[in-house]
């Protein structure tokens, strides 16, 4: 009868037969300590901050120190700010929350630095704090006619609003970041859902107080309710960086348009999609949804947005998305941090340079 090998044999077989040799890994606790590296030699170089601290670079943070390092900071609902090359793009922007939401860590008034602003669309958890904090900055407002409208009636100076339809052709340009503004749609989930789900939090939750009901309404008027956000007042934007790195940014959770199919056909793929998942509570309907933006954008690195919620509500689940996601393709990476917490890309690799 054969004995089975011994621990130490197993060891000595896997060391001889090169298992040692295995490249370095990340380990996720060297996002947070000096590298817990397998790689010594990277063991002396120092972090770059601008991928470790939890400081946007709006509110006074370091920008990366390599001019090809791209850093992605979600902040809350579809807020991204994204920072490459010396510059400061920030994507919609709803910072004043109310006290019935978790706290993102910083106030609007504490963003004091960027050059651009793109509004996904005009409701007031995207555009609220777009004028105060633009007018502040002196940051470009990019948005669609019924989003410019509003601002309009708020403190900022018009010529650092611009108006875009995303229906082809425009083209704006913010230092290194090319902006295609393309017209998408409004989520629209379905109202039995909705209405379910509304009535089942309303029955197990604590109701507003009148201070909340207030503080509430302020907020809400500095965005639009009008019905022209849904067709012609979602705008996503396709970014593309001065060395070929693409972003879609999507923010709102409703279907694909043909004006997004038409850039996706033009430009195959993108190297990142910030995309909002849909409000339709059940995790069939958000992942048929988020399946058809992934289909249509091909992201190497999915980032989702829009999925944290009010403390009467539910937060939207992004691993059935991952999951889902993964199981059509498993080479697409996903990649959910909390608020304020950095992810960065080497943007120098990308998939129009490996063309
Ligand atoms: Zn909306």
């Amino acid at each position: 009868m054969r004995r089975p090998l011994s621990v130490p044999v197993i060891a000595l077989l896997l060391a001889v037969s090169g298992f040692a040799q295995a490249r370095p890994f990340n380990d996720p606790r060297s996002e947070r300590s000096d590298p817990i590296d397998t790689d010594a030699k990277f063991a002396a170089e120092p972090r770059d901050p601008a991928c470790y601290a939890s400081v946007l670079a709006s509110t006074g943070g370091e920008m990366p120190k390599n001019p090809h390092t791209l850093a992605i900071r979600w902040t809350g609902f579809s807020n991204f700010e994204l920072v490459y090359n010396g510059q400061i793009m920030l994507l919609d922007a709803y910072f004043e929350r109310g006290s019935n939401y978790p706290p993102l860590g910083f106030k609007p008034e504490d963003v004091k630095k960027a050059d651009a602003i793109l509004i996904g669309h005009g409701h007031h958890d995207h555009m609220s704090d777009a004028a105060s904090v633009g007018a502040r900055t002196g940051a470009s407002v990019v948005a669609a006619p019924v989003t410019t409208e509003k601002l309009a009636t708020q403190p900022i100076d018009p010529k650092q609003v611009r108006t875009v339809t995303g229906r082809g052709g425009e083209v704006l340009q913010f230092g290194a970041f090319k902006v295609e503004p393309i017209l998408g749609m409004h989520g629209d989930p379905p109202a039995t859902l909705v209405d379910a789900f509304d009535a089942a939090l309303k029955r197990t939750t604590k109701p507003l107080t009148e201070a909340q009901l207030a503080e509430l309404a302020v907020i809400r008027q500095r965005g639009t309710q009008d019905r022209r956000v849904r067709n012609e007042g979602t705008i996503a934007y396709l970014i593309t960086l001065d060395n070929g790195f693409r972003i879609m940014y999507r923010d709102s959770g409703g279907r694909v348009t043909e004006f997004e199919k038409a850039a996706m056909e033009r430009v195959g793929r993108v190297d990142v999609g910030l995309i909002a998942v849909s409000a339709a509570y059940l995790n069939t309907e958000t992942v048929a949804q988020a399946l058809e933006h992934v289909r249509t954008y091909k992201p190497d690195v999915y980032i989702p947005a829009h999925h944290d919620g009010a403390y009467n509500n539910l937060w939207r689940a992004t691993e059935p998305l991952f999951q889902a996601v993964k199981d059509e393709n498993p080479n697409t990476v996903t990649v959910s941090k909390g608020y304020r917490e950095p992810v960065c890309f080497n943007t120098e690799h990308n998939i129009s340079k490996a063309r």
